[in-house]
């Protein structure tokens, strides 16, 4: 198995580099932002879109002109790798399977600068050589595995960073344990399992409310004054926080998931359908919209999708399988006699079978119920039953990107 990964260094620059990189990623950025302009234009105009060969067309002509000739200063392949994640970009927003994935935005000044070389750059010891910059110094924290595909130079904050991708052949894994668990995703708990156990959700609302105080303040102030800026700077740093906070906790949790079950199930809930519409569900359709508002903030909050990418991911590298099925009833079938019916979930938490008695929390009968349906899946392959992750579609390597939030 041939898999990705990314090793990333922060870079020991110099005035002299960080101008250069500087340039580069802000050409990288205009230019995503031309091809961009240029492609929705297309969108309005109901024109098929432009992909990458055509947006290097235009690029060389731009190159060529006296308006964007600063553009030939960049190392062209930087250049031409912008060009085609935009058009990656592109491609994932139109596709079903990625219901998160929405059309490209621009780029502001220093909102993810980077730029990536595809090739031209070589690696000793603890030095890189990057062309048209020349060798920088990097700090080391880890020895790298495998061989290096691309590096992708970004700034974060002050400071510049290189990742390395590499690629690195691995014996097709087996997964450690023969464990099967359903996974019922929630609002009052993150996730609940068949076994019973759960997590609570990921706790960020202290700074959140910090934010929310900044804000006030910040409404106060001149725009652009010092004072301004200063109090911004310190509001990008707090929405940093909590998302690495978030990540973070969601890479802990999908790790141990995934490492102690070879099948992991999951409703197959679209979240975008779910967080964009407030307009109700299968089960209460057009009620709740209150309730359902609130939900979808606390959703986003728990980056379930990012929990989804973690767990398929993960499953891949161990050998494992994520598996997806109907989510309609979970909560409502009696787990011991398969009884359906609205009555059974008496509360938020509490389900009791109005046939057969059986009493259990709500979530952890939806966790069973989602399980069972795993194991229909995986014995009979049920057409009611949604889609199985498609493992090794050679879609993994671009959920191997290092995080950035
Ligand atoms: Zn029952």
């Amino acid at each position: 198995m041939l898999i990705r990964k990314a090793f990333k260094y922060r870079l020991d620059t110099t005035v002299e580099t960080e101008q250069l990189m500087s340039q580069y990623a802000g050409n990288c950025r205009f230019l995503w932002n031309k091809a961009l302009a240029l492609n929705l234009h297309h969108l309005d105009n109901k024109e098929p879109l432009l992909w990458y060969q055509e947006l290097d067309w235009f690029s060389k002509l731009w190159k060529q002109s006296d308006d964007y000739g600063f553009l030939a200063l960049s190392p062209a392949q930087t250049l031409q790798q912008t060009l085609k994640q935009l058009e990656r970009a592109f491609r994932d927003a139109f596709d079903k399977t990625q219901p998160l994935k929405q059309i490209p935005t621009f780029k502001k000044r220093g909102d993810r600068d980077s730029f990536t070389f595809p090739q031209g750059f070589k690696i000793e010891g603890k030095r890189i050589f990057l062309p048209k910059i020349g060798w920088v110094n990097f700090r080391k924290s880890r020895d790298i595995v495998g061989t290096a595909k691309n590096v992708t130079v970004s700034r974060q904050g002050k400071h510049w960073f290189v990742s390395i991708q590499v690629e690195i052949e691995l014996p097709e894994p087996i997964h450690p344990s023969p464990a099967m668990v359903g996974v019922d995703m929630g609002v009052k708990r993150l996730f609940t399992l068949s076994d019973g156990d759960f997590e609570e959700p990921v706790e960020v609302k202290v700074w959140q409310d910090k934010i929310k105080r900044l804000q006030k303040r910040l409404a106060k102030k001149v725009k652009f004054s010092n004072n301004w800026r200063k109090l911004k700077d310190k509001i990008n740093r707090l929405h940093t926080k909590i998302a690495n906070i978030r990540c973070d906790i969601l890479h802990k949790l999908s790790t141990t998931l995934s490492k102690s079950h070879a099948v992991i199930v999951l409703e197959d809930l679209q979240i975008t359908n779910m967080t964009k519409s407030a307009k109700g569900d299968w089960e209460n359709p057009g009620r709740m919209v209150k309730q359902k508002s609130g939900l979808n903030r606390v959703i986003l909050n728990q980056g379930w999708g990012m929990f989804k990418t973690f767990l398929e991911y993960k499953q891949q590298w161990l050998g494992g399988q994520v598996l997806y099925v109907d989510p309609r009833h979970t909560s409502q079938t009696c787990p011991d006699c398969h009884h359906v019916r609205k009555d059974n979930r008496q509360t938020q938490e509490r389900f009791a079978c109005v046939v057969c008695g059986h009493v259990e929390h709500a979530d952890v009968v939806g966790a069973k119920n989602i399980l069972e349906r795993g194991h229909r899946l995986l014995a009979c392959g049920e057409p009611w039953v949604a889609k199985l992750c498609e493992a090794g579609t050679g879609k993994l390597s671009d959920k191997l990107e290092p995080v950035t939030v």
